[in-house]
């Protein structure tokens, strides 16, 4: 990693700033937190912090409420969960900056968590004298939101101009480990797998890893856009029809590497348990919804292949059972196989935790847009910012 981590600094009586990702899903009144999976994400990087000593602020957004106050978008629930998960006291900040704020900082082994951060405009307008609020709040600081760090804002770039050290939290740290090493130097061969509704969302992630892997296997309705543009009738299913040409292109530049469906799943009409046939060419008026059987079987022998394994985006409508053999099957290929495989997006980690191999995933990025954007091969403004090593 060329970025310091968490793991560099001297954090003895120090008061650590770390940004972290608890934009948590909440049920409807904001109080109760419906999954509370990023808070546990970052538990490792606040444990560590506090066994080496540091007092320790808590900063997040959650929600977007639009640069004000809005009890519905509270990180109190979060403080709740917190102590409870660490079992020891959080306190709760009324704000994340001002003066009641500076009355609150916390001690050595005390952990404040700021009010979200949203609630300020400064925050997503990158303000620099917001920055300088929350920067002078702390001694160091340290970014575990992996799924802010695509975004330029206050607390993710901002601040760190000045803080005098900015390092990268032990999730940052492994989210940046695995796509890093699955995008520059991967064990080979390197397959991504690459599905969703859209073209348009992932061209710049298929140009990016066309250079890199040695196959790249496509499903959803990703797939009929690609077909549609090689002239293969396509029936009703969802295509792009803008993307046609840019679609044909992508296939010319990467012929030998591009691998597109050889049956499918179609139906009539896309709603649960709709009746469906299994076809090599889809019929006028039907809609494809997942990749077919024999697809399923050359992806899988693919996957097994491999050595390395980078997947995004679900094979077709997996939301409406059965239609989610396709994504259910691919999951079970890739834990399989063997191979270290990062993967990205929430329905893509939805199959891989109802195909029950969660365990068997190398690495399920947190990140949804972060992981897209590193994958096109943009650099992540949250990441750039860090000090170099
Ligand atoms: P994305 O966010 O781009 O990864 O796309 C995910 C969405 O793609 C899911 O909601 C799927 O239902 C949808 N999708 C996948 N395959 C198909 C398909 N064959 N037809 C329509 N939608 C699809």
């Amino acid at each position: 990693m060329p970025k310091l981590s968490v793991r560099d600094l001297d954090l003895k009586n120090k008061r650590v700033f770390i940004r972290v990702d608890f934009n948590v899903p909440l049920a409807p009144g904001g109080r109760e937190i419906t999954s509370d999976k990023r808070i546990k994400a970052s538990l490792p990087t606040i444990r560590y912090a506090l066994e080496q000593g540091a007092g320790l602020i808590l900063a997040s957004h959650l929600g977007r409420p639009k640069g004000k106050p809005n009890p519905e978008m509270s990180l109190k629930p979060v403080a709740k969960r917190l102590e409870e998960l660490l079992g020891r006291p959080v306190k709760m900040a009324p704000d994340c900056i001002g003066p009641e704020v500076e009355a609150m900082l916390p001690a050595p082994g005390e952990i404040l968590l700021l009010e979200n951060l949203r609630y300020h405009p400064e925050e997503e307008k990158n303000d620099p004298e917001f920055s300088k609020k929350l920067a002078a709040l702390c001694d160091v600081y340290v970014n575990d939101a992996f799924g802010s760090a695509h975004r330029a804002h206050a607390s993710t770039v901002g601040m760190i101009a000045y803080v005098p050290q900015a390092a990268a939290g032990l999730l940052m740290d492994q989210e940046l480990k695995y796509l890093t090493m699955a995008t520059r130097n991967p064990a080979r061969p390197c397959v991504a797998i690459l599905g969703g509704a859209k073209v348009s969302d992932k061209i710049e992630v298929i140009a990016n890893l066309g250079k890199v892997v040695d196959k790249l296997l496509i499903g959803g309705a990703m797939a009929y856009t690609f077909m549609k543009a090689e002239g293969e009738p396509v029936g009703k299913s969802l295509v792009e029809d803008d993307k046609l040409d840019l679609a044909r292109s992508l296939m010319l530049s990467l012929k030998d590497k591009l691998v597109l469906p050889v049956d499918h799943v179609v139906v009539s009409e896309i709603k649960e348990n709709a009746e469906s046939q299994v076809v090599d060419t889809i019929p006028d008026g039907m809609i494809g919804v997942d990749i077919g059987p024999l697809t399923i079987d050359h992806y899988s022998h693919v996957i097994r292949t491999a050595k390395t394994v980078i997947w995004n985006g679900p094979m077709g409508v997996f939301e409406k059972k059965p239609f989610d053999r396709g994504t259910v099957a691919l999951a079970k290929a890739v834990a399989a196989s063997g191979a270290t495989s990062v993967v990205g997006g929430g329905d893509s980690e939805k199959a891989i935790k109802s195909a029950g191999v969660a365990d068997q995933i190398s690495h399920i990025s947190t990140g949804g847009g972060a992981s897209l954007e590193f994958l096109a091969g943009i650099e992540l403004p949250g990441v750039a910012a860090l000090t170099d090593k």
